[in-house]
């Protein structure tokens, strides 16, 4: 029998929303709502959408092109959808439920709207986008992108009607995930349904935490509300979940990257060196062209 994970601190969502480009409402959960970047490695930042309605537009809302290196942005729709283009030639929409796991590696350019279909009708929006942080090792692996869509995503029915779990990266429960990582990490989609249950382990070695992005649930006997944010200690591995209402939670953990980092915006390298080499590249056009 595996000890209870044991929870450090409940954090509720924080105060302010910022607006990112002019499509995105969020809430920073870390590194600036809360500064959580050495407890939770290798995720680096966390910005949270809840639903929100923008309203009707012919001009989709959004961020224009803009680069990322050293690390890897993964977007995960929940209401409404984004399009997406960057200069590998990629392009995809991430609808609801899809999951969108970007490698910047070694320097990319993207942009991220608002799907055109979507932003003329308007309605609620709500997304989450989390930035992973790559070791030193794989800094400079070529960029890439995973699109991972709800319909293909590995599941997980839980007992008794409980709900259903997507593995989006790691092992739930001996299920593996859809996306391939670079270090070990878990990101769980976790839908329950009123009174719904379930449980896993996840290593003590590995840093955690769940958002409750809709609904309340009970956490190892602790009450966990809408928006609020569950750091676990690095004691214990067994996680039970007791959903109160229907809820929604986006559960991650990964073993930590002990390194040093250095960040300017959307370079995440491990020296200033290496962040002025970034911009220097970016300067002059190494990253490719998007128009
Ligand atoms: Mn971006």
């Amino acid at each position: 029998m595996k000890e209870l994970k044991k929870i450090e601190r409940i954090f509720t969502r924080p105060a302010q929303a910022g607006m990112v480009g002019d499509g995105f409402r969020v809430y920073n959960y870390f590194p600036t709502g809360y500064p959580l970047r050495a407890k939770l490695s290798p995720f680096l930042m966390l910005d949270f959408n809840p639903a929100f309605d923008f309203g009707a537009s012919n001009h989709p809302r959004g961020v224009d092109v803009h680069p990322h290196k050293g690390f890897e942005t993964v977007t995960i729709a929940y209401k409404g959808s984004v399009e997406h283009y960057d200069s590998t030639g990629n392009r995809g929409v991430i609808k609801p439920g899809d999951v969108q796991w970007m490698t910047a590696g070694a320097g990319i350019l993207h942009k991220e709207f608002h799907e055109t279909e979507f932003s003329k009708k308007g309605g609620p929006f709500e997304m989450v986008q989390l930035w992973v942080n790559l070791p030193k090792s794989h800094k400079l692996t070529p960029a890439k992108y995973q699109a991972i869509e709800a319909s293909s995503m590995n599941k997980v029915d839980l007992p008794n009607d409980g709900g259903v779990v997507s593995v989006i990266a790691g092992e739930f429960n001996g299920v593996k995930g859809s996306a391939s990582t670079f270090t070990e990490i878990n990101a769980f989609d976790i839908r329950l349904n009123k009174h719904g249950e379930v449980i896993t382990d996840i290593s003590a070695v590995h840093n955690a935490a769940i958002l409750v992005v809709e609904g309340s649930v009970e956490i190892n006997s602790q009450q966990a509300g809408l928006h609020n944010f569950v750091l676990f200690k690095n004691e214990g591995e067994t996680i039970t979940i007791k959903a109160t209402e229907k809820s929604v939670l986006l559960l991650l953990s990964g073993v930590p990257i002990n390194e040093p980092i250095a960040q300017y915006g959307p370079f995440v390298m491990n020296t200033q060196q290496e962040l002025q080499e970034a911009f220097r590249e970016f300067e002059s056009g190494k990253f490719g062209v998007l128009n």
